[in-house]
């Protein structure tokens, strides 16, 4: 498996206030594959979630190319743009961002309601497939505030992976998370590369090295690899 989902050449990210110019990302060049499990670490205010934000397609790039499934998103309208977020790209946050008012399998669905690929018949069926997967058979009809943190990042990874995406894109998520969490998160996240999908996890975390196969420090503007 070598399979390359995105693709980046002379990534340039600059937020323009009033008074001044941020260069934030500098000209990245980098590809991420199918199968492999990426860290980014690099100090506050580095650009991390910049970078991220812009290859989960929720910022927009100010020069350079970006490709997802070699498709250059600067020539993709905001229904294409929508269409891959929603079928190809699962979002994974540090404060989880799960529904208060719906319990673990219902927030699971949400992103198969949206997306309307999956029938409704085999929505429920599907989301305990994947609260299963990452071990909270026991906790489906929870609620978030009747779950600790590592169990409610669980939850999120289960609804990242609702609509099948081969890309998972994850924000400091053990950043909330105790030591034996943060390990079942990157264990999670690990399988799920060796089972094909690409994972790009921004972490401050050390223990991130044993899991990942490839670790860059974003230091400058630019993605520095880091020997693991
Ligand atoms: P990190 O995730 O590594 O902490 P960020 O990507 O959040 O870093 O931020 C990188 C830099 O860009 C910071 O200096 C931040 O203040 C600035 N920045 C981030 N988002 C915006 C925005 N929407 N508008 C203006 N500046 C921003
Ligand atoms: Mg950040």
């Amino acid at each position: 498996m070598n399979e390359k989902v995105i693709e980046i050449r002379g990534l340039v990210k600059n937020y323009e206030l009033k008074k001044r110019k941020i260069e934030v990302l500098k000209g990245i060049d980098i590809d991420f594959e199918k199968g492999k499990f990426y860290a980014i670490r690099g100090h506050s205010g580095s650009g991390k979630s910049t970078f991220i934000t812009i290859i989960g397609l929720l910022e927009t790039i100010t020069s350079g190319v970006c490709k997802i499934n070699g498709r250059d998103i600067k020539e993709l309208n905001d229904k294409e743009l929508s269409d891959i977020r929603r079928s190809n790209i699962g979002f994974i946050f540090q404060d989880f961002y799960l529904d208060d008012h719906l319990r673990a399998i219902e927030n699971v669905m949400m992103p198969m309601y949206i997306n309307n690929d999956i029938k409704k018949e085999d929505r429920s069926r599907k989301a305990l497939e994947l609260l299963k997967s990452v071990g909270l058979e026991d906790r489906v009809n929870h609620f978030p505030k009747e779950l600790s943190g590592g169990e409610k990042q669980r939850v999120a990874i289960a609804r990242a992976l609702a609509n099948d995406p081969e890309i998972i894109i994850a924000d400091e998520p053990t950043g909330n998370l105790d030591e034996e969490s943060e390990k079942k998160i990157f264990a999670i996240l690990k399988s799920l590369s060796e089972r094909g999908k690409c994972i790009v996890v921004v972490s401050h975390s050390e223990e991130v090295k044993e899991y990942a196969d490839v670790v860059y420090k974003l230091k400058d503007g630019l993605l520095h690899k880091e020997e693991i």
